[in-house]
């Protein structure tokens, strides 16, 4: 794996947009080569796609959609560049934040106008960090149906999708322009395609216990819920051509995995008024801080687990969404008649839990203050009877990635830009900053599908002829 210097190389076929990988950002992509009317092809590994886009609650923000004004939401870009950037405490590119929040609405409505992606506003729950409703969504809430809905609208425009097509290395010149990409086949057989530009569109390097363990140690070994297919190759290669990388440290955890079905809960199971207590059946955090911190302070706890606890009105709207139903139909979220049962479930001690839940109400009254310092005031208490998880903490996705413009062109250490080289998604620096808790929820999805669009926008625009 790696570059292979080659300039006067001849392909066994030629296309002069290609992108690599085929999940949101890569169909975001290749839908915005083709709209700028170059002929473009994805390249895939997997048999069949999924990335992930697929595994993901498919929630895409966007401020200012003409879905959002239809619905009455007031979103100006502003507002979500402010919570971009509030929520990685101002150690996030500002610049970069604010052009694609300026940017998510018009994505949005290329993506539902244009190409006939199903999205309304969800319109259930706000996410941690949220100061309005940015998320839009497709009917069943779900990352697989997301990707679904995107292959359609890659394939409504003919553009080829070639899957088990494992790129392995780049042809590139000495100026580090890439002329080419080889594949190898499940058989292990190899074909080149000669290019005129290259988007990377495949995400980040969660996949890789080598790189997990190289940039960020402390969650190297914890439970990986991405696509285990992301494996870095964006961020080797570039690094190899010269790219300047940032934040490498920077991932995206979530404190609320099933286990050990692993399937994840939806943080509406937290933001409704649900909440977390260890083994002892004591609360040890401020749970609606973000998803994302959350994970390691699950990790921190005996046996690197908590129980997630709701009552039916959190349920119910967390079930608005498909992993949730998932988890609860495989038998992952416990019903619970009353205190005694949830209790019997846990295996915490009976007072110190009516001790806990006692206490969190009395929050929501306003009658004392979460010494984590949660305002529970915005829900009711929870009243039984209750649905219970026994969760753990995960790594969702790597933040860090290749230095780009505002367009997707990959950047030198310098700051210019390499030839012809592109990157969108999780492989390109994410908004994050540098850590665990600079994650706002949708920005992975939002840094795919428009910094897809606006990279494979300027590739297709770059095509001579
Ligand atoms: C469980 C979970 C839930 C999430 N929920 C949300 C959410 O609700 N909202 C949100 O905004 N974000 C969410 N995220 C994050 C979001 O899924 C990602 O940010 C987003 O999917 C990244 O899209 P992508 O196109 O960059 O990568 P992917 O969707 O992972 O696609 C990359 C593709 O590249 C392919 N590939 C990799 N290497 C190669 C190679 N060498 N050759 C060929 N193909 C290759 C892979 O097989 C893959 O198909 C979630 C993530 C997880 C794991």
């Amino acid at each position: 794996m790696g570059i292979i210097e080659a300039s006067n190389k001849t392909f066994d076929i030629n296309v002069p947009v290609l992108v690599i990988g085929a999940g949101a950002c890569g169909c975001c992509a290749a839908l915005a080569a083709h709209d700028a009317g170059a002929e473009v092809m994805i390249l895939e590994r997997d048999e069949t796609p999924s990335g992930s886009t697929s595994l993901s609650g498919g929630q895409v923000p966007g401020a200012a959609s003409h879905l959002q004004i239809k619905a009455g939401v007031n979103d100006p870009p502003d507002i979500l560049a402010n919570d971009l950037i509030k929520k990685a405490k101002n150690q996030n590119d500002p610049e970069m934040a604010r052009h694609i929040a300026g940017e998510s609405g018009t994505t949005i409505n290329w993506l539902s106008e244009q190409h006939n992606i199903p999205f309304s506003v969800q319109n259930i729950f706000l996410y941690p960090g949220h100061s309005e409703q940015h998320m839009h969504v497709t009917p069943e809430l779900s990352g697989g149906e997301l990707i679904t809905c995107l292959l359609n609208a890659v394939s409504a425009k003919d553009i080829d999708v070639v899957v088990s097509a494992h790129v392995t290395d780049l042809f590139a010149d000495a100026d580090g322009r890439v002329v080419g990409v080889q594949i190898t086949r499940p058989d292990q057989t190899l074909e080149t395609i000669g290019c005129q530009a290259l988007i990377l569109a495949c995400n980040g390097y969660g996949g890789s216990p080598e790189m997990l363990e190289r940039y960020m140690p402390e969650v190297a070994k914890i439970h990986y819920h991405g696509h285990v297919g992301n494996q870095g190759d964006a961020v080797n290669w570039g690094i190899e051509l010269g790219a300047s990388v940032s934040d490498m440290g920077s991932y995206q955890g979530f404190g609320a995995v099933v286990t050990p079905l692993m399937i994840h809960l939806t943080w509406a199971s937290i933001t409704e008024g649900g909440f977390q207590v260890n083994k002892d059946g004591v609360r040890f955090s401020h749970e609606n801080q973000g998803y994302s911190e959350q994970a390691r302070k699950v990790l921190s706890q005996e046996d690197g687990i908590a129980w997630t606890i709701m009552d039916q009105r959190v349920q119910d709207v967390a079930m608005r969404l498909q992993t949730q139903r998932d988890a609860f139909e495989l038998g992952g979220i416990k019903h619970a008649e009353n205190i005694q049962e949830l209790a019997d479930i846990t295996g915490c001690d009976l007072d110190t839990l009516t001790t806990t839940l006692n206490g969190v109400a009395a929050m929501t009254r306003g009658e004392e203050d979460d010494p984590f310092g949660r305002d529970f005031s915005t829900h009711p208490a929870l009243s039984a009877p209750y649905y219970v998880a026994k969760v753990t903490g995960a790594l969702f996705h790597t933040q860090g990635g290749l230095d780009v413009d505002l367009n997707g062109r990959v950047l030198r250490e310098d700051s210019t830009p390499l030839p012809n080289l592109f990157a969108g998604g999780g492989a390109a620096r994410g908004l994050s900053g540098p850590s665990d808790w600079g994650y706002l929820s949708g920005s992975g999805l939002m840094m795919a599908t428009t910094l897809g669009r606006l990279a494979g926008r300027k590739a297709g625009e770059s095509i001579e002829g």
